[in-house]
């Protein structure tokens, strides 16, 4: 058995950290917890950094290694606090490339794009509004402007007592859109937080209208990594990590957390433990409630039945294609999809990532990444593949002509849901245990945060909650209410974001 030292023990005298997990929101939080001074190791179950957005090698069928990866990812410019982590070891984000533009691509050559419109809301919408060809005047008269008039006006308390209990689904239908604007418009939306309209929270999905569109000064553009993101942004964080003195313990799975006096033991089965003073739980929502269950010291009795009843939503595919004919030139490097089928969105990896780049010009071909989201089960894999290509076909006719080289298909189903009436009794990053606290992109946080970013944010905020040293710096977020809210500070608050775009500082808006 491995021991790792704390503090007293080393005779360092700091405070000793141990992470659990080395997804975004462990990696943020071990940042904080080392620049603050203490002595952090991190156990991540498998053998990368990174978690959903971690990549691995495999290997082509030449024997060529490539990087796998759970799926493509979009790097959104609001994303404040999951930049400022990248930043720690890429300072410049020279990882990070512009997307020109993010079309939506729907049967019969339909086309959405959110390219060129004002960054800020209400001009966004309003141009989005006239220049949208699914969308006319008399449709417009007959939308529901109350319901409409909610995105506008997002209240982290409000909008849930509202429409936390509605379903995402329920309440697209009480918008009245007309059916080909709403497929285009919101669906896309929707399926991007992996959740089934009908499973997922109306007080949710306006949770995410607010943070991506009503109040991202930004606009809905995104970056995307030149690099494969285990080369390109994990693998340089976890150097950043081991030069603070971080130690990082990969292929690691930590069975329990149990008291140890003021202190916690962290315990791997019979390999390792740790003693800490300070422990972040980061683990996905299934590794965090097998974690609690194997550990009867951690919190109390309400909390622990807030974490059992976490749940994930429906299974998600990543389908990667090496072909042997390319692309037609003009191709997004990223288009999402809708009324084609299961597919999502379609990624043109050879325009994105130099290895896929390197390959694609070698061989004379393409990498498409298909993804299929929020599937219904039992899913069947060879159907899943057939309705899949049949949408690629549909939108780029040029790849019927082109033969499979070699695919990876990969099944999953790890993605947080957002069912209604769930946001009340979601466990935030304080716990009742004094000196462990949760992260994760499923925590409950007080501004408006999703995914990556919402990872990387609660990451920050769990190592000041596990470690007061650590609570020295706050975060940057959106403005945290709509500008059509009655307490909206929004002018304020968007005028207050000198320093958005690279520092980790106060908690401007909150
Ligand atoms: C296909 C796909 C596409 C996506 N696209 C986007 C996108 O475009 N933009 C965006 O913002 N987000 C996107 N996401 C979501 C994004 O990947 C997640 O929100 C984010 O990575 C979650 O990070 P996390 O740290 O909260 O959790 P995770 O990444 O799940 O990290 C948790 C880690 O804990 C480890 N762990 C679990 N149990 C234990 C244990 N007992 N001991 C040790 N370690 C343990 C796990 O192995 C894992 O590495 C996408 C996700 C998927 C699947």
């Amino acid at each position: 058995m491995t021991r790792a030292s704390a503090s007293g023990e080393n005779g360092e005298g700091r405070d000793s950290a141990v992470v659990v997990g080395g997804g975004i929101a462990g990696l943020a939080a071990a940042a904080r917890l080392a620049e603050a001074g203490a002595s952090v190791t991190v156990f991540e179950r498998e053998p990368f950094l990174g978690g959903r957005a971690g990549a691995w090698t495999e290997r082509l069928p030449s024997g060529e290694p490539y990087e796998m990866e759970r799926g493509f990812h979009a790097f959104f410019r609001q994303y404040y606090n999951l930049r400022a982590l990248l930043r720690r070891a890429d300072p410049g984000l020279s990882v990070l490339a512009p997307v020109a533009d993010y079309p939506i691509l729907g049967p019969g050559g339909a086309r959405e794009s959110f390219a060129g419109l004002p960054a800020r809301a209400p001009w966004n919408v309003a141009a989005l509004v006239r220049r949208t060809p699914t969308l006319g005047l008399r449709d417009i008269s007959r939308v529901s402007i109350p319901n409409a008039l909610a995105m506008l006006s997002f209240d982290p308390e409000r909008t849930y007592e509202a429409y936390g209990h509605l379903s995402a689904k329920d309440y697209l239908d009480a918008l009245r859109f007309p059916p080909a604007a709403r497929r285009m418009l919101f669906d896309v939306f929707a399926h991007s937080f992996f959740n089934p309209e009908d499973e997922m929270s109306a007080g949710e999905l306006l949770m995410m209208f607010h943070f991506y569109f009503m109040a991202n000064p930004e606009g809905l553009v995104f970056d995307v990594s030149r690099r494969p993101l285990s080369t390109g942004m994990w693998e340089p964080l976890g150097r950043y990590l081991a030069a603070l003195g971080v130690r990082v313990v990969t292929g690691m799975a930590i069975d329990r957390i149990e008291r140890a006096g003021r202190r916690w033991r962290v315990v791997a089965g019979d390999a390792e433990e740790a003693l800490a003073d300070a422990v972040v739980i980061a683990a996905n929502v299934s590794g965090v409630k097998g974690l609690v269950d194997r550990s009867p010291a951690l919190g109390d009795e309400a909390w622990r039945q807030r974490v059992a009843e976490l749940s994930l939503t429906r299974p998600f595919a990543v389908w990667r294609l090496w072909l042997d004919t390319p692309t037609g030139p003009d191709r997004p490097a990223f288009a999402g999809t809708t009324g084609l089928g299961e597919l999502d969105n379609i990624s043109l990896y050879h325009a994105i990532e130099d290895e896929s780049r390197a390959y694609a010009e070698r061989e004379g071909g393409a990498v498409v990444e298909l993804h299929a989201y929020a599937l219904p089960e039992p899913v069947d894999a060879g159907a899943l593949k057939a309705d899949l290509l049949a949408g690629l076909y549909a939108s780029y006719p040029e790849t019927k002509r082109a033969r499979i080289v070699y695919d990876r298909f990969l099944l999953r189903a790890d993605c947080p849901a957002f069912p209604p009436g769930a946001a009340e009794r979601r466990p935030g990053v304080t716990t009742p245990s004094p000196g462990v606290a949760l992260a994760g992109d499923f925590v409950s946080l007080p501004f408006p945060s999703a995914l990556m970013e919402r990872a990387a944010a609660s990451g920050f905020l769990a190592a000041g909650a596990a470690l007061p040293a650590a609570d020295r710096a706050g975060i940057t977020t959106v403005p945290r209410r709509g500008l059509l809210s009655p307490l909206s500070r929004f002018r304020r608050a968007a005028s207050l974001h000198g320093n958005k775009g690279h520092a980790d500082g106060p908690v401007r808006n909150v």
